[in-house]
């Protein structure tokens, strides 16, 4: 067993709260750098060197690059060989985001309750999804999410005869609703299967894929490159004002299911796509 300090996790999410916040990972700009290549509506071109500025500014000034600097989602992978001392895990990922909204002067966006709306301050709480994996180290994984495009996410408990077709038809759809609220250019995470929570959590964890990178399966990256095909024909485009690139990339995650069901579940992420990840 080796042992790993919780103020450790609670120090790495401070910092990768703020290192989110201020400059994108490759993997979205090299997107971004795809997509000016591939836009041809000139509003859609303008839009992403506006973007691409945006970013070059936070990066330099240490300024966050959208005024919403997200919910903080925290994955944690723990090996199996780890034992966590110092206290309660769930206390110290909070924490960490505290500190690090704190620091960063990050716009505090959480409440209390989702009725009596009282923010709390510093953030928290965080959304936390933790797994068991083999090893000895533990990989923190934040995503700073912001609320809008959150809000244009949608699941649907499909009957199992919609089949392929019909989860298209319902993802498509989903992004051409969300419109311009979201903020597209977007990264559209897609989970299929499961159950009526697998399938949002497969949503989820599918926008921590390499942005762009096809699914494994050829079978399922055939299915990834005809969503985007399709919502790039919505004309949507970046910032929803008309243009070719909607989509920077579509993640799908799918699970086995019960006879009875398909369940779909569409988690839009805007092109401020600020994740961090570090090993402990
Ligand atoms: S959807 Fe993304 S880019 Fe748009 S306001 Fe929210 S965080 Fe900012």
């Amino acid at each position: 067993m080796r042992d790993v300090h919780v103020d450790q996790i609670a120090e790495t999410i401070a910092r990768l709260v703020q290192d989110a916040n201020f400059k994108l990972e490759q993997d979205v700009t090299d997107a971004i750098s795809r997509a000016k290549s591939l836009e041809e509506a000139p509003v859609g071109q303008a839009i992403l060197l506006q973007i691409t500025e945006n970013y070059t500014i936070a990066d330099t000034e240490r300024v966050p690059m959208c005024q919403d600097t997200g919910v903080a989602l925290v994955f944690l992978e723990i090996g199996q060989d780890v034992h966590l001392v110092g206290g309660s895990l769930t206390e110290a990922v909070n924490r960490g985001v505290a500190t690090g909204y704190k620091e960063g002067y990050l716009r505090m966006s959480m409440l209390n309750d989702p009725i009596n709306r009282v923010n709390t301050k510093d953030n928290t709480p965080a959304m936390i999804y933790t797994d068991i994996v083999p090893g000895d180290q533990v990989k923190v994984k934040v995503d700073c999410k912001g609320g809008g495009s959150e809000n244009m996410s949608q699941l649907k408990m499909l009957p199992p005869s919609a089949g392929w077709e019909g989860a298209k038809r319902f993802i498509v759809e989903t992004v051409a609703n969300a419109g311009p609220n979201a903020c597209p250019p977007l990264i559209v995470g897609v989970g299929i299967g499961g159950n009526f929570d697998k399938s949002a959590l497969l949503a989820k964890k599918s926008l921590l894929r390499h942005v762009g990178a096809p699914h494994p399966d050829p079978e399922w990256a055939a299915r990834e490159q005809e969503l985007i095909e399709e919502i790039n024909k919505l004309g949507v485009g970046p910032m929803g004002l008309g243009g070719t690139v909607t989509a920077l990339a579509v993640h799908v995650e799918f699970f086995g299911c019960h006879i009875t069901a398909l369940p779909v579940a569409v988690n839009i992420e805007c092109h401020s796509h600020r994740h961090k990840e570090a090993v402990l």
